[in-house]
């Protein structure tokens, strides 16, 4: 018998198994249940634009032909959206294969990259991929802007801003992001993570573009699978400087965005309603959530996002379980090293309640 384990790169075995939210047809199988409620992977729950649909039903018979490598109208799109010339947009099969880009693009053993967690799996991952080093701080709800300078060395590359913070929810400011970018010392990239920026609601909210726009070291990133509801085409964007681009663009894979994506993505930026939309619903569903949990006397972090990080003040996975067996998958936040704690996505009025109510039943069921 071949001992792979023994064979991989010792940088490998360092990456954690990744453990995504359930799927909804998994826990109806398992617990013989229809009409189960996911609120797990932070997706839009309005589903994908109906302009997107529409142009993957009129694109669908195309795809015996690869996807323009170049994904030009979209560049286009993006850039003049926010703008941007093409040559400072890449786009991404999700923003997690930037993540992985740039780490391909910038990192390699002996360097080091800076991330604060709780936060996103995907930069450790990514770093631990390439062999580099991760230099991990802690802050107690996020990103710790003091904590993360304070480990940058010289040899650290990219430093990684998850804003607004998943699995928190919690945001940093303006003035605590000029404060760091003008203190980081050359040769450092900022990854900016603004993958649920369209849900950030407050007026000192850093917009990530204006700094790239300033000639800042930074790489803001965004997506198509949480607002525009596309997560399961995978297409997500950077914009940054235009030879940090040039060499993203060096290390994909020609045909990294598949054909049907880039047209879902082009129609679906042009979709205002359905954003406008889905963020009336999800503004006043978190309202409902907070009102919820502040019921059953829980505890929440304030959001910026599209999910509600709930403080249970006990075991979390037991929780979940009993949630799972009502029918209603939330994320066990465990996981992300928040014990006690679980992420629910928020969802329209009738799923909130839903939610809540479900998990009313699971708190008297577990104190039982
Ligand atoms: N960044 C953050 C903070 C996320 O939560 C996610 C998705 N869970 C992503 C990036 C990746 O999104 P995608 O690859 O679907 O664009």
């Amino acid at each position: 018998m071949i001992n792979w384990e023994k064979l991989a790169k010792p940088n490998i075995m360092r990456i954690p198994a990744y453990i995504p939210g359930k799927p909804s047809e998994e826990v109806e199988r398992e617990y013989g249940l229809t009409d189960v409620l996911k609120l797990a992977s932070n997706e839009n729950v309005l589903g994908p634009s109906p302009k997107a649909m529409a142009a993957v039903t009129k694109k669908v018979g195309a795809v015996s032909v690869y996807p323009d490598a170049d994904f030009t109208l979209l560049r286009q799109a993006i850039g003049a959206r926010h703008g941007f010339t093409p040559g400072q947009v890449i786009v991404g099969n999700g923003s997690d294969e930037i993540i992985r880009l740039v780490a391909e693009s910038l990192l390699g053993p002996g360097d080091e990259a800076v991330i604060c967690e709780p936060t996103f799996g995907e930069y450790i991952y990514a770093v631990n991929l390439v062999g580099a080093e991760p230099v991990v701080v802690r802050s107690q709800h996020g990103q710790d802007l003091r904590a993360i300078l304070a480990a940058v060395t010289d040899r650290t590359r990219v430093v990684f801003i998850c804003n607004p913070n998943n699995p928190t929810g919690t945001y940093i400011g303006k003035k605590e992001l000029e404060a760091f970018l003008a203190a980081l010392p050359e040769g450092v990239l900022v990854l900016y993570d603004a993958a649920y920026r369209e849900y950030a609601e407050a007026d000192d909210y850093p917009e990530g573009f204006d700094y790239v726009r300033r000639g800042a070291p930074i790489l803001t990133t965004r997506t198509f699978s949480k607002i525009y509801g596309l997560a399961g085409l995978r297409i997500g964007y950077g914009i940054g400087p235009p030879d940090l681009i040039s060499l993203l663009y060096r290390v994909k894979e020609p045909f990294n965005v598949n054909l049907l994506g880039q047209a879902a993505a082009l129609d679906a930026l042009d979709d205002g309603e359905h954003v406008r939309r889905s963020l009336e619903m999800n503004a006043s569903g978190k309202k409902q959530i907070y009102r919820g949990i502040e019921a059953l006397g829980l505890e929440y972090l304030p959001s910026q996002a599209n999910f509600v990080l709930v403080d249970l003040h006990r075991d979390e996975k037991e929780i979940y379980q009993r949630l799972l067996h009502l029918g209603v998958i939330v994320r066990p936040a465990g996981f992300f090293g928040l014990p006690g704690r679980i992420r629910v996505t928020i969802g329209t009025s009738e799923q909130n309640q839903r939610f809540l109510s479900a998990l009313a039943t699971a708190l008297a069921d577990a104190s039982e």
